[in-house]
């Protein structure tokens, strides 16, 4: 099989679970060695953790304790790179579930921790990993996880939104920054995608919905995180090599269907 990714350095944040566990086993696969920067290390889902499963499989990877509220953690988890020749790639994944509900019930402090994780943390990833790009004059790779709730508005849900649509414009801005170095910055859109984020404790209004959900998509049904995974292994490689500030949607058809 062609290794899209022979001897580049990854750092994954949020890797421990879902879609950036199955990015960061993706990327081992073809060739790359992972840091998985997580605030834990066992999966949400279940399951032994990912730089494990990645080693047992004869891939590399390590596992660095790593918060991306915390600057230095974030600085960190990018420094752990050097022992894999530096960060190529950087994929900024880590976000949290947002509590439903009218802006007008909102608790600001939720509304804080949504922004501090899903949004300036993202900030904080691409910075650590642009400047060390920079330095280390690497042509690499930055990809930052949205939702298709950074394009669509969704009632209930405003600080999602702000945060998963504030990342899009980020990317763009970003893009167009570091595009003459040679750095290439995207966006994936995920739309429902199976993981503990949105499958933990669903209860038969949960259920009901979902089913109302899969009627709007489509494809019909949810998507896996490794179909995610396949979109952010084409944005770190060279088969994207001419893709900077670009969205993609991995929705199933949702947001761009009546
Ligand atoms: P998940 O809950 O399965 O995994 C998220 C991981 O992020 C966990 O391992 C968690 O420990 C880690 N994390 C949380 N806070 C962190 C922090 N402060 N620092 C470092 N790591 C932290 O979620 P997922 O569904 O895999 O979501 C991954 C990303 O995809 C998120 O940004 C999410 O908003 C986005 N997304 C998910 C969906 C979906 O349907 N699952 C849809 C659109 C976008």
């Amino acid at each position: 099989m062609t290794q899209l990714l022979d001897g580049k350095g990854a750092v994954v944040t949020g890797a421990a679970s879902g879609i950036g566990r199955a990015i960061a086993r993706r990327f081992a696969e073809h060739g790359a060695s992972v840091v998985v920067a997580d605030i834990r290390d066992d999966p949400r889902e279940g399951g032994i953790p990912t730089h494990e499963s990645i080693t047992e499989a004869g891939g590399s990877a390590k596992y660095v304790e790593c918060d991306v509220t915390d600057h230095g953690s974030i600085v960190n988890a990018v420094d752990a790179a050097d022992e894999f020749g530096g960060v190529d790639v950087m994929v900024n994944n880590a976000g949290i579930a947002s509590p439903g509900g009218p802006l007008v019930d909102l608790d600001y402090e939720d509304y804080r921790t949504v922004i501090d994780v899903t949004l300036d943390g993202m900030v904080a990833g691409s910075q650590a990993a642009a400047r060390r790009m920079l330095e280390d004059d690497t042509r690499g790779s930055i990809i930052n996880m949205s939702s298709k709730l950074g394009i669509e508005g969704s009632g209930g849900l405003t600080q999602y939104c702000t945060a998963k649509g504030g990342i899009r414009l980020f990317t763009y801005a970003l893009a167009d920054e570091l595009g003459p170095e040679g750095i290439r910055v995207n966006a994936i859109h995920p739309g429902l995608i199976e993981t503990a984020l949105t499958s933990g404790g669903a209860s038969e209004t949960d259920e009901e919905y979902r089913d109302l959900v899969l009627q709007g998509i489509p494809l019909r049904r949810q998507a896996q995180p490794e179909e995610v995974a396949g979109v952010a292994l084409f944005l770190a490689s060279d088969l994207a090599s001419y893709v900077t500030g670009e969205s993609i949607l991995v929705d199933g058809g949702s947001t761009n269907s009546a």
